[in-house]
Parts: structure tokens; C-alpha cells; sequence
């Protein structure tokens, strides 16, 4: 008779069902479709666990992981070292072992610009970014080092705004600009690319939408919202019947999974398979 070591194992035990989460479903269908015999869990750490469940996650011989809010930028203290977009945006959202350390990166604007590359090469283009925050400063940071030649920030709090515009300007090879978003704005004439990176149109609030002048966006701009859910925001509608070319938050999402699996497994999976996991899930 076999004799079962339970020496130096751990069973993990999850005492309830954790509810459907997007990305797990889209990165276990990437698993599943490539015969890798991996697992994603979605596990729930509060602020003041963070460092255990850090320390924990590298002695169980987890591979890496994703985080969210708030985790993105207060994580950094417990890694061994950060890629060059991650130190840049001072946010990680995506940790890979290397090594025996745990890097940081982040893959919010890398997939962002992955995506957007199936449309058009942000190299020496225009960019208006709406929005300050996490997504924007991902977006902006990736589409700089890509070599856009000018980004406008389009923000409702200056703070925040400045703040990025600054990083911009001082640390990547683009010019920035800050319009404070007090009023209507008015899309300059001669953007190529206009990008939502607010949580404006995410669900529960499909109405809104962008205060911009919609006669203002032209045919030839390539539009992109981060919104996943849902998927067709009133910015990505609009884009459309203007005959714009454009990319929704699917896409980046997606996207950015596909570069974790990449970082975790070395297998590049296939982001048709990803998509339409997500799909269902956001019916
Ligand atoms: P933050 O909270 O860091 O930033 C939110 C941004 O939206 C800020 O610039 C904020 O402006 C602006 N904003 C929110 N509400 C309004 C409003 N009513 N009017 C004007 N501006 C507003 O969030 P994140 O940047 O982390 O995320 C933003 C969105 O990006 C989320 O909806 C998230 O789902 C999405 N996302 C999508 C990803 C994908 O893969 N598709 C990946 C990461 C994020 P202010 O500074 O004035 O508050």
C-alpha cells in the first residue's frame, strides 16, 4: 500500500464558493485550451494581510499573481524588483517569479497598446486620454514608451491631472499636456487616438457619458474605451456610427491576460479563446 506524505503539504480549503470573477474565467480558458495544468484562484486579501499573503503566495510556490485595488501600489514593498513600466507608474498589477524573486509588472498598458497595435502604430501620433487615475497613467505611460509624440490628459481633478501630465513630461519622451475637464471638451482637429480611461459607463451606469463635443470626433480618430462591462459603452457606440475605428475594454483586457499567462507559463495563448470566455460571462 502507497503511503500518502502529508509532511510538507498544505490542502487549501476555500470554505465557500468565491464568486465568478472575470479574469479567472478568461485565464482558465486560456489553461484549459493549451492543455496547461495550471490553476487561477481568486483569493480576497484585505490591506493589513497583503505582506503575509505576499510571503505566503512565494513559499506555496504560487507562480505569480494578479492585483487590484488597492493593492497596486502598496504591493511594491514587499517585491524583490520591477519592470521598467511598473517602476515608471509606481503600480503593479501583475507579479511573476524570477528566479526565486517576485517581479513586479504591470500589464494594464502594455495590453492596452498590444491591442491597439492590431489597429494602428501609436508611434509619433497624437493621444487625448480622459481620465487620471490607475488606467490612465498605465495607458499613457505604455503609449509614451510606444513613442506617441504628444498626450492631452484630459481630467476632472486638476490634482490628479497635473500630476500625470508631470510624469510625463519629466520622465518619458513625449510632450504632455493638462486640460482641466471643467467644461465640454472639444477634441483638437489633429488627435489620431482618443482614449476613455475614466469609469465613466461602467456598469451600473451604462448611461453615462463622456462630456465631449461629439461633432468634434472624427472618422479618421481611433477611439478606446476601457470599459469591459459592458463592452459597448456610449463612447464605443457613438465612435462607431461616426465610422471610427475602435477598440473597447474587452480588448485591453484580454490583452493584458494574455501577457500574464505569457509571464507565468511562457506559453503565448490564444486571445480568441480568452474573449469569448469573458463574453459569456458579461452575456
Ligand atoms: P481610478 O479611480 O484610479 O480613476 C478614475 C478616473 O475616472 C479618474 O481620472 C476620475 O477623475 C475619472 N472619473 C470618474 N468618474 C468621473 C466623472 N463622473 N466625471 C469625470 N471623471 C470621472 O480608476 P482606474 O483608473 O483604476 O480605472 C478606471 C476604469 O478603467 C475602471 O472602470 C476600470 O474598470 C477600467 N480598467 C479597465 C481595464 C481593462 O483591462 N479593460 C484595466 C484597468 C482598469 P478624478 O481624478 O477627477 O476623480
Amino acid at each position: 500500500m502507497n503511503e500518502l506524505n502529508f509532511k510538507q503539504e498544505l490542502t487549501a480549503a476555500f470554505g465557500q464558493p468565491i464568486a465568478e470573477n472575470p479574469t479567472q474565467v478568461m485565464i482558465e480558458a486560456a489553461y484549459q485550451h493549451h492543455n496547461l495544468d495550471w490553476r487561477y484562484l481568486t483569493v480576497e486579501v484585505g490591506p493589513d494581510d497583503l505582506e503575509a499573503a505576499v510571503k505566503g503566495a512565494k513559499v506555496m510556490g504560487f507562480q505569480g499573481f494578479n492585483c487590484t485595488i488597492p493593492h497596486k501600489v502598496n504591493v511594491i514593498q514587499y517585491l524583490d524588483g520591477l519592470g521598467e513600466s511598473a517602476s515608471l507608474m509606481g503600480a503593479v498589477n501583475c507579479v511573476v517569479r524570477r528566479n526565486g524573486q517576485w517581479i513586479g509588472e504591470n500589464t494594464d498598458g502594455k495590453g492596452f497598446v498590444s491591442s491597439l497595435r492590431e489597429i494602428t502604430d501609436p508611434k509619433d501620433k497624437k493621444v487625448v486620454i480622459f481620465g487620471a487615475g490607475g488606467a490612465a497613467r498605465a495607458i499613457s505611460v505604455e503609449v509614451a514608451l510606444a513613442g506617441a509624440s504628444a498626450i492631452s490628459i484630459i481630467n476632472r481633478s486638476n490634482e490628479r491631472g497635473q500630476e500625470l501630465t508631470d510624469l510625463l513630461n519629466d520622465k518619458l519622451p513625449v510632450s504632455a499636456n493638462f486640460v482641466p475637464w471643467s467644461s465640454t471638451f472639444s477634441i483638437p482637429e489633429s488627435t489620431d487616438i482618443v482614449i476613455n480611461a475614466t469609469s465613466i459607463g461602467l456598469f451600473p451606469d451604462i448611461d453615462a457619458r463622456l462630456d465631449f463635443d461629439l461633432d468634434s470626433l472624427k472618422s479618421s480618430m481611433v477611439v478606446a474605451d476601457v470599459i469591459p462591462n459592458p463592452p459597448a459603452t456610449n463612447l464605443v457606440r457613438d465612435a462607431r456610427n461616426k465610422g471610427c475605428k475602435v477598440i473597447d475594454g474587452l480588448a485591453m483586457l484580454v490583452s493584458q491576460g494574455v501577457i500574464g499567462v505569457k509571464h507565468w507559463t511562457g506559453v503565448d495563448p490564444d486571445p480568441s479563446v480568452m474573449r469569448t470566455a469573458l463574453e459569456k460571462v458579461f452575456g
